[in-house]
């Protein structure tokens, strides 16, 4: 059994106080919801008073990205050293982190890698373009990309990763990727390299999330999938009752 993961991915928005009441709104709205697996990813500088605005809620605090290394001359950077003191997560490879700030597989690779050795759980992005979409390359951008990001990493540390697929052109334009299309794509080209990589326990253990204009009005369609554990939810994580709303769906969807 693969426990649903639904994390919000607030990407460059709320400030310090935005924070606050964001997360004690989500704290009452979800007073004793359980079966779901609730990861809150806010900007590095709130993620300090988010974690403390947690508490005893049981949510856990992801960072949005991070540098591999340890600490050094990397202006602007933020080390995985800084990250574990605050959180269990953090979001590798987002692609706008890849189309933006020029993130490749390979320094996907070093990150999920620095994460593990530091006790975080990675949440590798994965997903295609719309122009590799109408070309039919989907099966080979997404599993390139699997095989990349995840190089080099043992069995073991597989059950400290999660994986989202989000195909870039449903990420923040309102047009979801269907259900059937998006499991699909999870089967074929998420698990079936995960098999190849790392064997059939771990291709059906790792948990794999959606994302793309995921919101309470079809994330039970996502969620009534055989192959997709969760969400990575962007526009939709930023309002207190339609976050609330999907997490509250999936475990309805799940339990
Ligand atoms: C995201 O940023 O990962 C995302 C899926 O955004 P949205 O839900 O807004 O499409």
């Amino acid at each position: 059994m693969r426990t649903p993961i639904i994390a919000g991915n607030w990407k460059m928005n709320k400030t310090v106080p935005e924070t606050i009441e964001l997360v004690r709104g989500l704290r009452g709205a979800l007073l004793g919801i359980s079966g779901v697996e609730v990861v809150l990813c806010p900007p590095f500088v709130s993620l300090w008073v988010a974690k403390n605005a947690l508490g005893q809620s049981g949510f856990g605090l992801g960072a949005q990205n991070m540098h591999w290394e340890d600490k050094g001359a990397f202006t602007g950077e933020i080390s995985p050293m800084m990250i574990k003191e605050i959180c269990q997560y953090v979001i590798l490879g987002h692609s706008e982190r890849r189309q933006y700030f020029g993130e490749t597989d390979e320094s996907v690779n070093r990150k999920a890698k620095a994460a593990l050795t530091h006790g975080l759980k990675p949440i590798v992005c994965v997903g295609e373009s719309l122009a590799q979409y109408e070309a039919g390359q989907t099966d080979y951008v997404v599993s390139t990309q699997v095989r990349g990001g995840l190089a080099g990493l043992t069995a073991e540390q597989m059950a400290n990763v999660a994986i989202a697929y989000e195909p870039i052109w449903a990420i923040g334009t309102g047009r979801a990727a269907t259900a059937e299309g998006a499991n699909a794509v999870v089967a074929r080209s998420i698990r079936g390299p995960l098999t190849e990589l790392f064997g059939e326990v771990v291709a059906h253990a790792t948990r794999v999330q959606y994302g793309g204009s995921v919101t309470p009005a079809n994330i039970i369609e996502f969620m009534s999938q055989p192959d997709l554990d969760g969400g990575l939810v962007g526009g939709a994580s930023l309002k207190t009752t339609d976050f609330a709303e999907i997490v509250k769906l999936t475990a309805q969807a799940k339990g």
